[in-house]
């Protein structure tokens, strides 16, 4: 199956604050990267320089990290035949974002993770 992945660049800027928010997603396709993270505002840390984080999408494949499933219906159709073979065995379970193929975000993946527990425990 195929995957989405990125490249992170991290650069240290002699500056205070770049941008003012942990977080900020750009959706222009012109633009190289979909966000930048400004980590020293997810904790509130004071300190005279800043670190940030550019996330630019890049193509996958095998040997590169996988982060994104490429949910469309040829890819669908591939996951799709893996999870029939695996219901024919009792000890195979797919989980999770890359296992189960699907584009959770955090409270969806904890939240099948628990469905999980509850089905196969
Ligand atoms: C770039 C990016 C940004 C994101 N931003 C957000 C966000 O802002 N908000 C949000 O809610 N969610 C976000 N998400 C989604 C969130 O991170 C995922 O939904 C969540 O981490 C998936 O959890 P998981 O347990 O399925 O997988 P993971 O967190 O990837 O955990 C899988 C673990 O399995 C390990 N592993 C893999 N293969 C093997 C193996 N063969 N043997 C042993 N261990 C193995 C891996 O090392 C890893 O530790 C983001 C995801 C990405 C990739």
């Amino acid at each position: 199956m195929e995957y989405r992945s990125l490249r992170f660049d991290t650069q240290t800027l002699d500056l205070e604050n770049f941008q003012g928010n942990a977080v900020v997603n750009y959706t222009d396709s012109d633009i190289p990267y979909t966000r930048v993270i400004e980590h020293k505002h997810f904790e509130s840390a004071v300190c005279p320089r800043t670190v940030i984080t550019y996330e630019c999408p890049r193509s996958w494949r095998p040997g590169m990290e996988p982060f994104y499933p490429v949910n469309d219906e040829k890819n669908n159709a591939l996951y799709q035949k893996y999870a029939e073979l695996a219901a024919d065995r009792a000890d195979v379970f797919f989980g999770g974002r890359l296992g189960g193929y699907k584009y959770y975000d955090m409270d969806k993946v904890i939240e099948s993770a628990l469905d999980a527990a509850e089905r196969l425990l």
